[in-house]
């Protein structure tokens, strides 16, 4: 059977990780996948991986548990792909009262980290795993200021880590899905493919 694949669909870029996640089946040679939007709890069932995409974070969290999502998040079998708001949400600690975060990831998350003289900006990042830089595009962009000792940090700037993965989770400060560069999408989901 393919893989079945689901994208957080309460507000954010989903359409664009629907597509990265499109482009990165293909990439694995996983022809027939599929990939949902998911707004509510049985929208999670037989999924094995979920994209939580940028957006803002504040309303995905409250949307999370308007839509009765937040346990069903928290224990979600499968692997998740933060990005951006999406990290804010994945991490255990954030410094805005307003988000409650899911805890999939063992770290200490800090909202627009980079203030407003730098909103946005790029950078090659070297992460851990692959052969040749990433050209990671920051939007208002998060940063882990600490993370837990299981968390393994596949990037790092001045200002803290901007990838980390535990287990079948990765979280991303940055968009991979905006572009056309689809390893960071490969990376998660061989680690799903290899869990089965
Ligand atoms: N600053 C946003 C937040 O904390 C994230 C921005 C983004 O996802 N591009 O919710």
């Amino acid at each position: 059977m393919g893989a079945r694949l689901g994208v957080l669909a309460l507000q954010g870029d989903v359409s664009e990780h629907i597509l990265a996640f499109s482009r990165a089946l293909r990439a694995t040679g996983e022809v027939d996948g599929s990939v949902i939007p998911v707004r509510k709890p049985q929208d999670l069932e037989g999924l094995q991986g979920l994209a939580i995409p940028g957006g803002e974070s504040t309303t995905i969290s409250r949307l999370v548990e308007k839509n009765g999502l937040f346990g069903p998040l928290v224990n979600f079998e499968g692997g998740i792909f933060a990005t951006c708001a999406g990290m804010v949400l994945a991490a255990s600690r954030v410094d805005d009262p307003r988000v409650r975060p899911l805890g999939l990831l063992d770290m200490a998350v800090k909202r627009n980290a980079f203030g407003r003289q730098r909103e946005s900006f790029e950078a090659d990042l070297a992460v851990r795993g692959l052969d040749q830089p990433f050209h990671a595009c920051f939007i208002r962009a998060p940063v882990a200021t600490a993370t837990g000792k299981d968390v393994e940090v596949l990037a790092r700037i001045d200002a803290g880590a901007v990838a980390v993965r535990r287990g079948k989770h990765m979280a991303l400060s940055f968009h991979p899905e905006l572009g056309d560069d689809p390893r960071l999408h490969a990376m998660f989901l061989e680690r799903i493919f290899a869990g089965e």
